[in-house]
């Protein structure tokens, strides 16, 4: 399902639904269904898979990747307390050693925090030139963060931004939105499902029962209309992996479009960037 696909700066192109992890690895029942769930999600081409330090479970993505590992877009985060000019580094180091690879696709700042961001970006220019990254990022960066970061030496390598965007959190597309497309960066939109609570909204029912489809489905069809952004669904089965991956061609007309404008208005003005 190439026909929704992202291309990083450096080329690299990806299916834009990929797959989130978060409070996966909480219940020692669940793990092997998580894990079987993520690597079906990876067969099936949805090769993101999303991590952080902060998730505790990058052991079990470890093992989801296990013999899949050339057929993954890794991403992982260092949380913001961490992220000094050496507790980057080390940072890296414990999420390779924990995940079992050498190498990172996307290094990501979890979010804004105590260090100097010339001393994080440094940083992360040099697990580049290592090869323990392939490229870095930011996470819950509003617009004057983002211009923050490229305005310092290397800053506008960054790769791409990792924030909370779904039907119920819309205010992005008032100036963030607009702001990394002139740019061309990549943006990953998380808790697409608005953490499943989309699941139960009424208006996408109705618009999932005339596309035969799931609320969580039209969702997400409708932030994969957006080009240069990534979903990334955490779904802990097999199924909702499956019928997720199923939101890729799933085609939104103009009217459902327009319902979906009045059940979750679009900002008319400046609204702070929302995060989890
Ligand atoms: P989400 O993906 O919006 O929602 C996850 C919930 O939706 C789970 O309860 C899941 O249930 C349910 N779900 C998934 N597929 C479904 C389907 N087809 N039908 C019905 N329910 C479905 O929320 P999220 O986990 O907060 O966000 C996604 C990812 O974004 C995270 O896992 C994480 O990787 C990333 N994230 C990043 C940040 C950041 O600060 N950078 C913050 C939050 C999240 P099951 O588990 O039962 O499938």
């Amino acid at each position: 399902m190439m026909e929704h696909s992202v291309i990083f700066p450096d080329h690299r192109k990806v299916c834009a639904l990929g797959q989130g992890t978060w409070k996966m690895g909480k219940s020692a029942l669940r793990e092997a269904e998580e894990v079987e769930a993520l690597r079906a999600g990876i067969e099936l081409g949805m090769s993101v898979v999303d991590t952080a330090e902060m998730y505790g479970n990058e052991e079990l993505v470890g093992t989801a990747i296990r013999g899949l590992r050339d057929r993954v877009f890794l991403v992982t985060k260092v949380l913001p307390g961490n992220a000094s000019r050496t507790g980057t580094k080390a940072a890296c180091e414990r999420s390779l050693n924990k995940l079992r690879t050498d190498y990172v696709d996307l290094f990501l700042l979890h979010w804004g925090g105590p260090h100097p961001i010339e001393d994080t970006v440094a940083s992360m220019i040099e697990l580049q030139q290592e090869g323990k990254i392939k490229a870095w990022g930011v996470s819950n960066m509003d617009v004057p963060e983002m211009e923050r970061f490229y305005a310092v030496p290397g800053g506008v390598s960054c790769a791409a931004n990792q924030i909370l965007y779904n039907l119920a959190h819309r205010g992005v597309e008032y100036d963030l939105l607009p702001w990394c497309r002139e740019r061309h960066l990549p943006v990953m939109a998380y808790s697409p499902a608005d953490e499943g609570r989309l699941s139960r909204n009424p208006v996408l029912m109705e618009i999932a029962q005339k596309h035969e489809a799931t609320p969580v489905q039209i969702a997400l069809a409708w932030i994969l209309r957006r080009p240069g952004m990534i979903a990334i669904p955490k779904a802990g089965s097999v199924t909702h992996v499956q019928e997720n991956y199923r939101s890729l061609s799933i085609k939104l007309t103009a009217e459902d479009v327009d319902l979906l404008d009045e059940a979750f208005p679009p900002p008319g003005r400046k609204v702070h960037l929302d995060s989890w």
